[in-house]
C-alpha cells in the first residue's frame, strides 16, 4: 500500500483480521530480546515461560475456564483436527460422528476423509439446516446414539455469522455421555463465552480471527475429558502438544484475548450498528437483494447478502477497484462456479447463491467506510446487471 493510494476499506474480517497495534507491541520483545526457550532451566528461558503462563491466563479469562484447560496450537485447523481425532482415539469402539452441513472446511473435510485418515470406518451424520441456517433439534436428538464418539458443531458460521445453539446441543450430548466439540473460531471475541457454564468438552479458536497474528490457536479441553495428543514430542503444553512454543504469537494471542474482553461492548453496540446500517442500506437501495442467514441469532459483525442475477466474483472484482475488501459465497473451482456448501445447505436459490457477498466488519471500521460502500455498491450491481443475460429491467 503506497501512501498515494486510496485507503483500503477492509470488510473481510471473517477471513482474517488486522493485528491490533497493542498486540504487536506486546509480542515484539519476544522476537528480539527475549528469545529463550520457555522450557529451559535458566532464568533467561524461565522469564519467557512466565510470558507464556500469563498468556494462558489471559485466554482462560476470556473463555471462563482454568489455565490448565488451555493448550496452544498452530491454528484453528489444528485445534479442530486434534479435538476430533482425540475423541475417536479415546473411544475406538465408537464409530459414529455427528456434525452439520455448514461447518468450515477444517471440520467438513476432516469428517469427509475421516475413514481414510484413521483407517476405520465411520458413519457421519451431517445435520441439515433450515433456510435461515438453523439446526433442527429433533433431527439432532434422534441422531445421538450409544455409538456416537463425538459431536462437532460450530458456534458461529463463518459465511453467514449465524450462531448455532451449541449450549443446548452440548447439554443434550452430555446427558447421553457423548463428547462435544465446538469450532468457536468465529465466536470468540465477538460474543460473550463462559465455558464454566457450558457442557462443552473441546473448543477451538484461532488467533488471526481476533486481531492476533496468523499461525497460533488454542484448543480448550475440559478438565477430566479424555485426551490423546495429535502432535507427540516433547513435554510442552503439559504433554498435550509437542513442539517448542511459538512464544511471540502466544503472547500476542493472550494480549488479543485481553483486548477482546475490553472491546466486546464496542463490538456488540457500535460495530453491530455499523453492520445494521450497511445491511439495511444495501437491502433497501438495491432491488432483488436479500439477507442470507437468521437475522437475529447472528454475530454482530457479519452480513451475507445475495444480489440476484450477478456473479459474486465479478462483484468482488468491481469492489476491488474501489479498494473494498469482502468475500463471495462462490468459489471458482476448476472452471465451474460452485456456490458455497453453506448456502447450498440452506437452500438458497442458485441465482442468489452465486451473487452472495459476505461483509464482515471489525472494531476498526468507521461510519465513513460504511457510507462509502453504500455509495458504491448500487453502482456496481447496476453495471453488472446491465451486462447480465438473466436480468430484466422493470
Ligand atoms: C478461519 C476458520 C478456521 C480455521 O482457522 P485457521 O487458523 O485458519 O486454521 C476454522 N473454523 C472457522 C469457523 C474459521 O472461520
Amino acid at each position: 500500500m503506497g501512501s498515494g493510494e486510496s485507503k483500503v476499506v477492509y470488510m473481510d474480517n471473517n477471513a482474517t483480521t488486522r493485528v491490533a497495534p497493542e498486540v504487536v507491541e506486546a509480542m515484539m520483545p519476544y522476537l528480539t530480546d527475549y528469545y529463550g526457550n520457555p522450557s529451559s532451566m535458566h532464568s533467561f528461558g524461565g522469564q519467557v515461560g512466565e510470558a507464556v503462563k500469563k498468556a494462558r491466563l489471559q485466554v482462560a479469562q476470556l473463555l471462563g475456564c482454568d489455565t490448565d484447560e488451555v493448550t496452544f496450537t498452530s491454528c484453528g485447523t489444528e485445534s479442530d483436527s486434534t479435538a476430533i481425532l482425540s475423541a475417536l482415539r479415546a473411544y475406538p469402539e465408537k464409530r459414529h460422528i455427528i456434525t452439520t452441513r455448514v461447518e468450515h472446511p477444517a471440520i467438513k473435510n476432516l469428517c469427509d476423509n475421516i475413514s481414510h485418515i484413521t483407517g476405520h470406518k465411520y458413519r457421519v451424520t451431517r445435520l441439515k439446516v433450515s433456510n435461515d441456517g438453523m439446526i433442527d433439534m429433533d433431527e439432532y436428538a434422534q441422531a445421538l446414539s450409544d455409538d456416537t464418539a463425538i459431536v462437532s458443531v460450530m458456534w458461529a458460521n463463518n459465511e453467514t455469522g449465524v450462531i448455532l445453539p451449541v449450549s443446548d446441543m452440548a447439554r443434550m450430548a452430555k446427558s447421553r455421555n457423548i463428547l462435544f466439540h465446538t469450532d468457536a473460531v468465529q465466536a470468540v471475541g465477538k460474543i460473550p463465552i463462559n465455558l464454566a457454564e457450558e457442557d462443552i468438552d473441546y473448543l477451538s479458536l484461532a488467533g488471526h480471527k481476533l486481531h492476533a497474528p496468523k499461525g497460533v490457536g488454542v484448543l480448550y479441553v475440559r478438565k477430566g475429558t479424555a485426551f490423546v495428543p495429535f502432535l507427540s514430542g516433547g513435554h510442552q503444553e503439559d504433554g498435550r502438544r509437542g513442539g517448542t512454543e511459538n512464544v511471540a504469537s502466544i503472547v500476542a494471542l493472550g494480549r488479543a484475548c485481553e483486548l477482546a474482553n475490553e472491546m466486546m461492548e464496542d463490538e456488540n453496540t457500535r460495530v453491530r450498528a455499523l453492520r445494521d446500517k450497511l445491511e439495511q442500506g444495501l437491502l433497501t437501495t438495491i432491488p432483488k437483494s436479500m439477507l442470507n442467514g437468521n437475522k437475529h441469532s447472528r454475530l454482530p459483525n457479519t452480513a451475507n447478502i445475495s444480489f440476484e442475477f450477478v456473479e459474486g466474483e465479478a462483484i468482488l472484482l468491481h469492489m476491488n477497484r474501489y479498494n473494498i475488501c469482502a468475500s463471495s459465497g462462490s468459489a471458482c473451482t476448476s472452471g465451474s462456479l460452485e456456490p458455497s456448501h453453506v448456502l447450498r445447505a440452506m437452500g438458497v436459490p442458485f441465482t442468489a447463491a452465486h451473487g452472495s457477498i459476505r461483509f464482515s466488519l471489525s472494531i476498526y471500521n468507521t461510519e465513513e467506510e460504511v457510507d462509502f460502500v453504500l455509495e458504491k455498491m448500487p453502482i456496481i450491481i447496476n453495471e453488472l446487471r446491465k451486462m447480465s443475460p438473466f436480468w430484466e429491467d422493470d
